[in-house]
């Protein structure tokens, strides 16, 4: 995709792909004389866009949340579901007895649920640890997904995600003592890409976040934050002050907070699906977004709790039913910015140089995508060159 065409599409266009990237891409006419004897794949009418990338998703963890579910709709209140042993801590406790082998197998396969929609890159939090044995081993997890599947991580280390129940009333400490070394401990691993936080009421606040912000910006490691998702703290400018790769959720930000993103380049990660389970009614400002041009992507925040959501093309028709995205801004959501928010350079889309991530679609119109429900037109996954 490229050219001034709506969603920078090309008709009867032709890519060229030597090994593991994209050497060139323009019309079938006009396909250089260098390339006339290369190896032909002929995908026909099919749409090709770039490989999809999920932003944002917690797909490593332990446990199960269905029956805490079914608890909430058969009139359990919260704190009933919190007694009985539910809600994160639930997910920490199941995540804690797992292995490094247990966390990989169940997160598989909402891995492949993924990848069958033509994703090719995924970002994956830790945060179900909160302490430091169980913060890397979910991390290796993820990374050990890379190894198993044909696609790409990168993961965000996520202990400022809640606070555990042998910190219970002491965020300060837990933030000092173990958010922190464990960060540290985690980057020499190797095994971070990004620091997330959760700034929120029922997480951490700014000075909290910022203090894991500023240890890694002595790593040398980019920041994002889940920011305003309930209520607004000013995260979201905490976050752009940090020069945040994105900003995720964000319902509740405020012009300031727009202007924050606008001026210091972060993304806004859109997350519907936990909208969506939430029963939100606070829809993100995404007509202030756009006058200001901050970009948006659009993640499913796959996690137990409020997102068991594994359908990148359903969080892209969520994205423009429930948010009023468009089409064409849910399909750069899902590629082009969802690369930036990850700060990739390589993928997200399909230009000389880059990799040769792609998707090949049963579809002529790339509306499609967002417009039907529960419908996947797949035809192929090409990931760096190989079907
Ligand atoms: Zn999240």
């Amino acid at each position: 995709m490229g050219g001034d065409q709506p969603y920078g599409m090309i008709e009867d266009g032709a890519i060229a792909v030597e090994g593991s990237h994209i050497v060139w891409v323009g019309l079938q006419s006009e396909v250089p004389a260098a390339y006339a004897d290369w190896q032909r794949v002929d995908f026909g009418d099919r749409l090709i866009t770039p490989g999809l990338i999920d932003a944002h998703t917690h797909v490593v963890f332990g446990g199960n949340r269905a029956v805490e579910f079914e608890m909430r709709l058969n009139g359990a209140t919260y704190e009933e579901i919190a007694r009985a042993g539910g809600g994160i801590l639930s997910t920490v406790n199941g995540t804690r007895a797992a292995t490094e082998d247990e966390l990989l197998a169940s997160a598989l396969p909402r891995v492949d649920a993924l990848l069958a929609e033509g994703v090719s890159c995924i970002e994956v939090k830790s945060g179900y640890g909160l302490d430091t044995e169980t913060e890397l081993r979910m991390l290796r997890a993820a990374r050990r997904i890379a190894q198993e599947r044909p696609v790409r991580v990168k993961t965000s280390f996520l202990g400022a995600h809640a606070t555990p129940p042998e910190y219970a009333g002491r965020d300060d400490a837990y933030i000092d003592e173990v958010c922190i070394p464990t960060l540290r401990a985690a980057h020499a691993e190797g095994l971070v890409d990004a620091v997330d936080g959760f700034c929120e009421g029922i997480a951490f606040d700014p000075t909290q976040i910022e203090r894991v912000f500023v240890a890694a910006q002595e790593l040398g490691l980019p920041v994002k934050l889940h920011a305003e998702q309930l209520s607004n703290l000013g995260g979201a400018k905490l976050a752009a002050a940090y020069g945040a790769l994105s900003a995720d959720h964000i319902e509740y930000l405020d012009a300031d907070g727009v202007a924050a993103m606008a001026t210091a380049g972060t993304v806004a990660v859109l997350l519907p699906g936990a909208f969506y389970t939430l029963r939100e009614t606070q829809i993100p400002p995404v007509e202030m977004l756009r006058q200001q041009n901050v970009p948006m992507a659009l993640a499913t925040d796959c996690n137990p709790g409020s997102s068991p959501l594994t359908s990148l093309l359903l969080t892209m028709n969520m994205g423009c039913t429930l948010f009023r995205m468009t089409p064409e801004e849910a399909l750069a959501g899902v590629t082009r910015v969802a690369a930036r928010a990850l700060g990739l350079d390589n993928t997200g889309m399909i230009a000389p140089g880059l990799s040769a991530d792609l998707a090949v679609w049963d579809i002529s119109h790339p509306a499609e995508l967002s417009y039907r429900i529960g419908f996947n037109p797949l035809h192929k996954r090409i990931f760096g060159g190989e079907e």
